[in-house]
């Protein structure tokens, strides 16, 4: 397991190895277990970020269950409309069932906020967020169901565990944190 790994010139340091996340996405699905199996839910990983997490954790748990994913595309709209975010993806039918939100990173907490906006059109019958990072120092968007978190962390950028740098990393199997102060 190497300590640091160099992504575009940038240096990052292992932060979470993959044991350790492996001992909490565990923890995780033995929760979630408990909590929802009754309610048969439905799980939807955000692309692309939630990919290796979501492979793990549905792998955890201990009922069969369904999994999809979505993703949140963004393209300039009319110059009154300006960017528009939309839900794509989707083709299980949500209404009235128990949705599970996988998603990689909660930050400020806007793209969940707006991701939970559109999902709501489907009419959900209750709808639950498990999430790898949340930025609670940043958190902006209020009442988020985060009903599951794996990692608090500060406000500093990770990558690894799918998550990327400029689209590199998200194969590494461990967390790094970019090294802010490096000398060069
Ligand atoms: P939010 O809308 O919550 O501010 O931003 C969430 C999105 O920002 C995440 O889905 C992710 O794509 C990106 N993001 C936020 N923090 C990080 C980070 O530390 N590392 C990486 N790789 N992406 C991040
Ligand atoms: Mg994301």
């Amino acid at each position: 397991m190497h300590k640091t790994v160099q992504i575009l010139g940038k240096t990052f340091g292992l932060t979470f190895t993959p044991e350790a996340i492996a001992r909490r996405v565990q923890d995780m699905a033995g929760r979630i277990s408990r909590d929802l199996r009754e309610k048969d839910p439905l799980f939807l990983g955000v692309l692309n970020g939630s990919f290796v997490f979501v492979a793990d954790l549905l792998r955890s748990l201990d009922f069969p269950a369904q999994v999809s994913f979505v993703k949140m595309a963004s393209y300039e709209g009319t110059s009154s409309t300006g960017m528009v975010r939309e839900l794509i993806g989707l083709s299980e039918k949500i209404e009235g069932r128990c949705v599970v939100v996988v998603e990689d990173i909660i930050d400020s907490g806007l793209t969940m906020s707006r991701l939970l906006g559109l999902l709501q059109e489907y009419r959900p019958s209750e709808v639950h967020v498990a999430v790898l990072f949340l930025k609670p120092d940043n958190l902006k968007a209020a009442s988020l169901p985060i009903d599951y978190a794996l990692f608090r962390i500060p406000n500093d950028f990770i990558v690894g565990y799918g998550l990327d740098y400029e689209g590199y990393g998200r194969n590494l199997p461990g967390i790094y944190t970019l090294i802010q102060n490096e000398l060069k």
